[in-house]
């Protein structure tokens, strides 16, 4: 099937679409919307993989979260086992995640919290490999550094010394500036944006350096829905307002850019 919108990052495995979940499926297949359901835990990997389905446009990726809900002791068998499924198209989300001390509900050694975290990532980067699969990437600096990026980048370099096919992946929610991102550049990894950009300038640079081949498009739903639907649930389907503001950002033509970036979806998870 021909999907003309693809939100590469989002959660419709998330309770707050325990309601109506149904219909929202069936009105994206309706509007030919494609959605890639992100997994956070062991049981927002099990309902990801319970709702993908290619035919119908939903796919599934499957990771724990850095820093996430309860801590969970890393179950390596049941990931590598749920990675090989033909269904789940990426590791994730994966990565470093230093905003917690900022946000207060963080306390405790820093150094053995980081440790915890880098454990967890590398064991994803490894799963990630041995499927030949791209990684969805979390990467949340503290505020005002780049110092989860950092880690992240040197965390990734350190692995693809190490045998084994080439490390891919996105950068989920670029956060990052354009020297984050020209390093993500140099391990081939794309970026990708959410409706932020419909009601922040932050991030145009950034959309604007990247090559057109090397973004992709999501809304993270339930989170952050974009301009005109602020402070509402986010779903997938407002992806077309991603479309349109990376389109409008880059001076491009808006119908050259939704398929070009249709095209870096396809190509990243290989769908
Ligand atoms: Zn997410």
């Amino acid at each position: 099937m021909e999907f003309e919108y693809i939100d590469a990052h989002g959660h419709l495995n998330d309770k707050a679409f325990d309601a109506d979940r149904d219909a929202i499926k069936a009105e994206l297949l309706e509007q030919k919307i494609a959605t890639v359901v992100v997994g956070t835990d062991v049981a927002m990997n099990e309902k990801a993989i319970a709702l993908a389905n290619p035919e119908e446009g939903r796919y599934a990726v499957i990771g724990q979260h850095p820093s996430d809900g309860h801590p969970e002791v890393f179950d390596n068998d049941r990931y590598r086992a749920w990675a090989k499924l033909p269904e789940v198209v990426a590791i994730g989300e994966c990565g470093l995640d230093y905003y917690w001390p900022e946000a207060g509900e963080w306390s405790g050694d820093e150094q053995k919290e980081k440790r915890r975290q880098y454990h967890l990532f590398a064991e994803q980067i490894d799963i990630a490999r041995s499927v030949d699969k791209p990684l969805m990437i979390h990467g949340r600096p503290t505020k005002g550094t780049m110092d989860a990026y950092v880690d992240i980048l040197a965390q990734l370099r350190e692995a693809s010394r190490a045998p084994g096919p080439e490390i891919r992946g996105n950068a989920h929610f670029f956060a990052g500036d354009k020297e984050i991102a020209r390093q993500f550049l140099d391990l081939g990894f794309t970026c990708s944006f959410t409706g932020v950009l419909t009601f922040t300038t932050d991030y145009d640079e950034v959309v604007r350096y990247l090559p057109k081949g090397s973004i992709l498009a999501e809304t993270d739903a339930p989170y952050v829905a974009p301009k005109p639907y602020r402070g509402k649930r986010n779903e997938s389907k407002y992806v077309r307002e991603v479309y349109a503001a990376i389109a409008r950002i880059r001076g491009e033509d808006p119908e050259i850019m939704r398929k070009q970036l249709n095209e870096n979806a396809r190509r990243f998870f290989a769908l």
